[in-house]
């Protein structure tokens, strides 16, 4: 099963989060000027995440994923190089026009991840950041050309992994984002 590929990080093994990581800054991949952004604090909700719009490595099924507070997220390098992919997509993310890594990823519109940025830490500079805890949107790998006869041998190398695959976001961010609804069309009392 070791030649179903992940992702080039995971592939070799979980690595561990160390519980004094304390944000860093992550680096996309141009080798001149490269676009600096720093993190205050861990991460959270990290996972790998096989849609089609998340930014991965080259060679890569899934990317890695994950979210910080924007008030937490600061452009401090090369952000002239900076621009928006989809402006109408709910996570405002923006690239770098050179090497075209996701950078930081906002949620600006009325929705239950407003307020949060959504990154990719395998940019950090540093080690230590909370790992991947499950993998998500793991059927939309096949829109991506990956062969659909071989999903099972997928899911099985993620739960050799410890990242539970799941189709869309893991049962607790599922139910976080109905509550939310919920809330708001008055159905359950704020
Ligand atoms: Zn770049
Ligand atoms: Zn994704």
């Amino acid at each position: 099963m070791a030649n179903i590929g992940i992702h080039p990080y995971l592939d070799g093994g979980l690595k561990k989060g160390s519980a004094s990581f304390a944000g860093g800054t992550l680096v996309c991949e141009c080798t001149t000027n490269p676009v600096k952004v720093k993190i205050k604090y861990d991460i959270a909700h990290n996972h790998a995440c096989g849609c089609t719009k998340c930014w991965k490595p080259k060679g890569a099924a899934f990317s890695i994923v994950a979210v910080a507070p924007s008030e937490n997220v600061e452009v401090v390098e090369n952000g002239d190089k900076l621009a928006v992919v989809d402006a109408n997509a709910l996570i405002q993310r923006y690239a770098c026009k050179d090497c075209g890594v996701h950078m930081h990823g906002p949620v600006e519109r009325e929705h239950p991840f407003k307020g949060l940025s959504f990154l990719h830490p395998e940019r950090f500079e540093e080690y230590g950041w909370a790992a991947p805890g499950f993998a998500a949107f793991v059927s939309s790998i096949i829109e991506s050309g990956s062969d659909p006869a071989q999903m099972d041998s997928v899911r099985a190398r993620l739960r050799e992994l410890d990242l539970e695959p799941y189709d869309c976001l893991s049962p607790g961010l599922m139910d976080y984002i109905a509550t939310w609804t919920a809330k708001k069309s008055g159905v359950l009392s704020a």
